[in-house]
């Protein structure tokens, strides 16, 4: 029976971003995986689990709730729906979530090194760093556990390795947070082969971030 919570317009965010992030080269063959909540509904739309993305149409996105019960669809969902989940239901104001398996900010999941902040853009919209989430396997609920609790209030996660995850209020906000992620560690990994890379100051991050929240952009 058809369900009239289900909306197209959703799941085409979730094909959609998919491409794009294959595009920006921030995941490999069907590695990664997206999710949206419609904060209408509740519900969930998350990418179906190891199909290329060039393949996935509308009707292969699966809908799912809080409860990780699966509500329409008929793919299997991405193994990682626990954490895409769970991290929803930790914040209120995440949306969009996007695991990539990337090249720069994966180096540093795999020797276990935070990400600081060493560029206004990072600290503006990704937080004042970002950690690796404890080891466990991909698709576990444990993971999932790990990862909510390494993200706290920050907006990406490091997945020892494994991959990357990033958070927004809405899809592209969370691209964004991808792109951010994999630039700053490109240049913290150039910045360390330079010389000594100097991280901002909490004073000046905090000044950063109140100037982001309250005065950047045209409408503010
Ligand atoms: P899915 O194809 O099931 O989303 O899994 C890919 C992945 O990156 C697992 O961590
Ligand atoms: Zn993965």
């Amino acid at each position: 029976m058809e369900d009239s919570r289900i909306k197209k317009s959703y799941k085409q965010m979730v094909v959609d971003a998919g491409n794009t992030m294959v595009a920006m080269g921030l995941t490999v063959g069907t590695w990664g995986n997206i999710s949206v909540r419609d904060t209408e509904t509740g519900l969930i739309y998350i990418k179906p689990s190891g199909m290329p993305y060039n393949q996935i149409q509308e009707d292969d996105i699966v809908v799912m709730n809080k409860n990780m019960e699966i509500v329409w669809g008929h793919r299997k969902p991405s193994i990682e729906y626990h954490f895409h989940i769970s991290i929803m239901n930790a914040r209120s104001d995440v949306n969009a979530v996007i695991h990539t398996h990337p090249v720069y900010s994966s180096a540093f999941g795999v020797t276990r090194q935070d990400i600081p902040g060493i560029s206004e853009d990072f600290v503006q919209l990704v937080g004042d760093k970002i950690i690796n989430a404890d080891y466990s396997l991909p698709g576990t609920p444990e993971l999932a556990g790990n990862v909510v609790k390494a993200l706290g209030d920050r907006n990406a996660v490091l997945v020892p390795n494994h991959g990357t995850i990033c958070v927004g209020t809405d899809i592209p906000m969370a691209l964004k947070v991808c792109h951010v992620v994999e630039k700053s560690a490109h240049t913290f990994i150039l910045a360390k082969i330079l010389g000594d890379p100097q991280v901002i100051s909490t004073e000046d991050m905090r000044a950063m971030q109140d100037f982001a929240r309250n005065h950047y952009g045209q409408d503010k």
